[in-house]
């Protein structure tokens, strides 16, 4: 069987390019899956798309507007790709209500909240007191905080333990938790480093990088085969999310 899985590219507004690291598709490859590239389409393309998929890999990037979550945007935001968060943000909302499976990573993390109604802090230091370096000079591999995994969730499930040693490249995280999603981790500083959906097979957000670690630290793979293997199952659609 051959499993379709949706990963977004991240996409140069000035220099007109889409790209996507080749450490996402290796870790879908390796988990079982088959990656299909895609690029920022057309609004009215994405649910169609997506019902092509089995499974959906929301990647890292750049920031989201703040108008999504109803904001200015502050100093503190930095890049946005206008095409990307469109087409990002209706391909969350169509893997939510339609019960694609979906892993957000990073961005993708705060793309799925946003999607769902939640808000993300423009800037960390804007809302954490003394937040931890969450923006590593650390090699890609290596992670440099914990974080605590909450027991119950999916991401207990598939790591097993509940205390992490993650990367950290994001000066962004999410702020208000969005309706129908719950924290399933956060780091010692109280920074939300993963979220999931409650009514959902899988809709995981994690806002540390696991395609830049499983190479040398087998364990975060899971996160992949858990998409995969979910991507395997039946799903119901909603009526709505
Ligand atoms: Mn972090």
């Amino acid at each position: 069987m051959c499993l379709l899985i949706g990963v977004t590219a991240a996409f140069d507004e000035e220099e007109e390019r889409c790209y996507l690291s080749r450490l996402y598709v290796d870790a879908v490859v390796r988990a079982g899956g088959v990656p299909v590239v895609l690029p920022p389409l057309p609004l009215e393309m994405a649910a169609a798309v997506l019902d092509q998929m089995r499974g959906l890999l929301l990647s890292g990037g750049g920031d989201l507007d703040p108008a999504y979550f109803g904001e200015e945007p502050l100093s503190g935001t930095g890049k946005v790709s206008p095409r990307r968060d469109v087409f990002e943000l209706a391909l969350a909302r169509a893997a939510l209500i339609r019960q694609v499976p979906v892993l957000g990573i990073c961005r993708g993390m705060q793309v799925l909240n946003v999607a769902a109604g939640g808000t993300v802090y423009q800037d960390l230091v804007l809302g954490v007191k003394q937040p931890l370096k969450h923006f590593q000079e650390a090699p890609r591999w290596y992670g440099t905080h914990h974080i605590e995994i909450h027991p119950g969730t999916k991401l207990a499930g598939i790591f097993n333990v509940s205390r992490l040693r993650v990367n950290s490249f994001h000066h962004q995280a999410v702020h208000r938790v969005a309706p129908g999603f719950r924290v399933s981790a956060v780091a010692p500083d109280g920074v939300i480093e993963a979220i999931e959906a409650g009514a959902h097979p899988f809709g995981v957000g994690v806002q540390f990088h696991p395609e830049g670690m499983w190479e040398k630290e087998s364990v975060f793979l899971g996160l992949f085969t858990a998409l995969v293997a979910a991507a395997g199952g039946k799903r119901r659609p909603l009526e709505k999310w």
